[in-house]
């Protein structure tokens, strides 16, 4: 199924698409619960084997008629969803780069997302 409602503004249908998408999926940051501003969160890939492409530009592509929308769903289910500060503190310590003074990884998380909210 081709989803076409929005073809007519495809940016701002694909906002709203990704926005609802998020809401679905509880609005908030699985790592620390921020909830704030749905807009802002970020979709991140759990397993990125056969990554399609990232969430917002899916969106497009379905608004455009590029892509299913099945297509989308099935992508925005191998993701979850981080607020900001979260998403690069997860990338930055998957690429193994911590300070020292921290004993574990868990410990450096909670230190610095307790900084920010
Ligand atoms: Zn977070």
């Amino acid at each position: 199924m081709k989803l076409r409602v929005f073809r007519s503004d495809t940016k701002v249908g694909a906002v709203v698409l990704r926005r609802a998408l998020l809401h679905s999926s509880g609005g908030c940051c699985v790592s620390c619960g921020w909830s704030e501003d749905v807009g802002i969160l970020h979709s991140h890939h759990i397993c990125r084997d056969e990554k399609l492409g990232e969430i917002p530009a899916l969106c497009e592509y379905v608004t455009r008629g590029v892509i299913d929308v099945e297509a989308l769903l099935a992508e925005f289910a191998r993701c979850e969803s981080l607020c900001p500060t979260c998403h690069r503190l997860h990338h930055w310590v998957e690429q193994g780069s911590h300070p020292a003074g921290f004993s574990s990884v868990d410990e450096l998380f909670t230190k610095i997302v307790s900084r920010v909210h």
